[in-house]
């Protein structure tokens, strides 16, 4: 059993934030990486809106150098998931992949991961290379040439529909609605590539399917078509795609804390009011798992950033730290 003043519980931009703070607060704290290390943004091509970066930078890039910089004052980061966390003890316990640890203050930086259709096809079928994926930056390479489709109407859709075009032939944005949600510059950008066929009113209901044999005699699934069924007037059709991006949003990774903390409605942590505080004391939570309203990298860190220091401040108090 390892103790700890500090456990940041994820790599996004709000735990490296946290965990800088937190470090450079003499706090050594420990960082669990989680099966997503470097958080979302990861999966994201260009990001245009991270203050610093005037010609913008890859996501990849940016996680990279947060987590340089978190290492540079001498956070210890591991590679290994939370599994369990018993909040109801002090110091709280939490069990990860490898081992057991304890930490006097916890940050929770889980982040959200991407949501799925739900047709009860979609993740299997992007599990066993169907040609479903939520993430374009990991598999676009494959679609060059290919007429493929990407569901959704935010930011992410109209991003991941942008960068497909370098590869497909053509990309179908799928959206249940008539207007996209996505900011303006980017609805621009996207309507005015002519490789992107924007498909208004219309929801997937069914991943239409064939069993294909590889070059190797395996037999694979992988989608056809997609069923499309009109918002409006409930009319059914057929599109024809050899691949399916979904783009819909995300769900909070908050399963770790079911029972132990409040959630919403729809699962995220729920804080005191400008700060980063749970009611449990001694517990803290930053980044896209206490925000389904802003949800950018930059308010990630930001937060970050308050619970290292409402960490720090409650572990004066607590008479845990100097
Ligand atoms: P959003 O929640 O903004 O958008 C989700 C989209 O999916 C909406 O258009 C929604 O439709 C649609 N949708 C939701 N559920 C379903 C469903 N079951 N079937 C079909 N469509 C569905 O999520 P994003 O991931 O796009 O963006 C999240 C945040 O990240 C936003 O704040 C965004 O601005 C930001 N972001 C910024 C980027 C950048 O600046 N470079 C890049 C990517 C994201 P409807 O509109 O009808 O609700």
């Amino acid at each position: 059993m390892s103790h700890h003043k500090v456990i940041v519980i994820g790599t996004g931009p709000a735990g490296y934030t946290a965990a800088l703070y937190a470090s450079r607060a003499n706090l050594a704290p420990l960082v669990f990486e989680g099966v997503q290390p470097g958080g979302q943004l990861t999966i994201t091509t260009e990001v245009e809106n991270y203050p610093g970066f005037k010609h913008g930078i890859a996501g990849p890039a940016l996680m990279d150098e947060m987590r340089e910089q978190v290492l540079r004052f001498g956070t210890e980061i591991k590679a290994e998931t939370v599994l369990s966390a018993n909040l109801g003890v002090q110091p709280f316990a939490l069990s990860s992949d490898k081992g057991d640890y304890t930490c006097d203050a916890l940050i929770i930086a889980t982040g959200a991961s991407a949501r799925w259709l739900g047709l009860g096809r979609d993740e299997e079928l992007s599990r066993s290379g169907g040609g479903v994926s939520a993430c374009a930056t990991c598999d676009g390479f494959f679609y060059r040439g290919k007429e493929i489709a990407v569901v959704g109407g935010g930011d992410t859709a109209v991003e991941e529909a942008v960068f497909l075009t370098k590869f497909a032939s053509k990309v179908h944005l799928i959206h249940r609605r008539d207007r996209l949600r996505a900011s303006k510059a980017m609805q621009d950008r996207a309507l005015a590539n002519e490789k992107i066929h924007p498909v208004w009113n219309q929801a997937v209901v069914e991943i239409l399917t064939s069993v294909i044999e590889t070059p190797l005699g395996d037999k694979i699934e992988k989608i056809r078509a997609l069923k499309l069924q009109n918002t409006v007037d409930g009319s059914l059709s057929e599109l024809p795609v050899t691949g399916l991006f979904v783009a819909i949003g995300h769900q909070p990774n908050t399963g770790l804390f079911a029972g132990q903390l409040p959630m919403d409605e729809t699962g995220y942590l729920q804080v005191e009011k400008g700060s980063t505080r749970t009611p449990i004391a001694g517990v803290f939570a930053c980044g896209d798992v206490q925000d389904h309203t802003y949800r950018q990298a930059i308010t990630a860190a930001g937060s970050g950033c308050m619970a290292a220091i409402d960490a720090e401040r409650w572990l004066v108090e607590a008479g845990l730290a100097e």
